[in-house]
């Protein structure tokens, strides 16, 4: 047997498998599974991206390899984006690059910047992606524990000065997965100066800046960091635009992180599909209703479990951001003795917040990608369970 590398070796075992294998035998036995763990709308594309894929598909043009750093229409519809969105001036041919879906550009940044043993500040609970591609690209990762008491940003008066010298780089994510916290100016600002202060490039991963409620509009690092010396922000349409499967994001700011960025995917890959760009471009340019659409499915759903969670005595302030609700399980339980009950007992799946990072134990995960129907279904039984 051909041994895998110790890069490889080291990523840690897959933390939801305890909970597909309980889900793989409650289905077993017939139990009819509700399933709150997918963080993946199920919502459809918006029809006018789809018709504008359709024609695109057909034009042979778009059958070569793509522009690598993505089309200059492409470029230029994210930077007009951004002008509009942000008030924040990018110029398309250095500042922004398409990506094959955000986690990609995110998975690929830690090789750009990290020597063997080199400190990337990761927050926990997070994206698992910051932490595993850190530890591949030969990086030790810094955990930030976001805590409740603190709105879930992180602490950086707690990290020791020689930890801040050391460390290239710090990943945040605001709008946050899963905790669904949010950040307001005065973060930004704080990160910002202690980026200048101890030469630290931000990876900003805005994936969810577009799905917020109650008039909360989310901001981009950008507006902080007009010098855009600081920082890099990494963008998704899967989120707005309900385009998970179609792999299209992109990355903006620094244009040295951007170059380089580039530099490295060059050799890895060929870009991105040029008739998903074209759908991109109709999907930033075009009639916006969808997103608002989209939004007013997940606020009513986040409305009802919230409440619903409220009757059963689990009491959870109502996210401004993100389709995720983020609970403390009931005393006397962990986040896997809850989840494995919930499945057992009342054939519902969510997500551990272990899964997330040690700073997630005690919590578990709602995504709202179900149905009206079914949530009120899960919250009848919800409340027919003994805690
Ligand atoms: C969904 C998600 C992404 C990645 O989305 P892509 O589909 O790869 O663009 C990035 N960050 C967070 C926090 C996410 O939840």
């Amino acid at each position: 047997m051909v041994m895998p590398s110790s890069r490889v070796e080291k990523i840690p075992p897959y933390l939801f498998a305890r909970i597909d294998k309980k889900k793989e035998e409650a289905r077993g036995r017939g139990i009819d599974l509700i399933d709150f763990s997918i963080g993946d709308p199920d919502i459809p594309t918006p029809k006018n991206i789809v018709k504008k894929m359709q024609v695109a598909v057909r034009d042979p043009k778009n059958h070569r390899y793509p522009v690598y750093e993505g089309m200059l229409e492409f470029r230029e519809a994210v930077a007009n984006w951004y002008l509009k969105r942000f008030n924040v001036n990018l110029d398309p041919q250095t500042e922004v690059i398409a990506l094959i879906g955000s986690k990609e550009g995110i998975a690929h940044l830690p090789w750009v910047y990290l020597e063997k043993g080199d400190i990337a500040l990761v927050p926990s609970p997070g994206y698992p992606v910051y932490r595993i591609t850190t530890l591949l690209a030969g990086g030790k990762p810094y955990i930030m524990p976001l805590r409740e008491q603190n709105r879930f940003l992180p602490d950086f008066d707690i990290i020791p000065k020689h930890i801040l010298e050391k460390a290239k780089i710090m990943f945040i994510n605001y709008p946050n997965n899963p905790t669904g916290a949010h950040a307001d100016e005065l973060f930004y600002r704080k990160v910002i100066k202690l980026a200048k202060e101890h030469n630290i490039l931000i990876c900003h991963d805005a994936a969810y800046s577009e799905v917020t409620y109650d008039g909360y509009r989310a901001s981009s690092i950008l507006e902080f960091d007009r010098s855009k010396k600081y920082s890099i922000e990494f963008h998704s349409l899967s989120k707005t635009y309900c385009m998970t499967g179609w792999r299209i994001g992109f990355a903006v700011g620094s244009k040295d992180a951007i170059y380089n960025l580039g530099k490295l995917k060059t050799n890895i890959d060929s870009g991105v599909f040029q008739a998903i760009q074209y759908a991109a471009i109709e999907a930033m340019t075009g009639k916006q209703n969808s997103v608002q659409n989209m939004k007013k499915v997940f606020q009513k759903r986040r409305d009802m479990i919230v409440e619903g969670l409220a009757s059963i005595d689990i009491k959870v302030k109502k996210p401004l951001a993100t389709f995720y609700i983020w609970a403390k399980v009931p005393q006397g339980y962990t986040s896997a003795s809850f989840c494995e009950k919930l499945i057992e007992e009342a054939g519902i799946v969510v997500t551990p917040g272990n899964g997330f990072g040690d700073e997630g134990e005690g919590y578990f995960r709602i995504s709202l990608t179900v149905n009206d129907k079914r949530i009120r279904e899960a919250i009848e039984r919800l409340q027919q369970l003994k805690l």
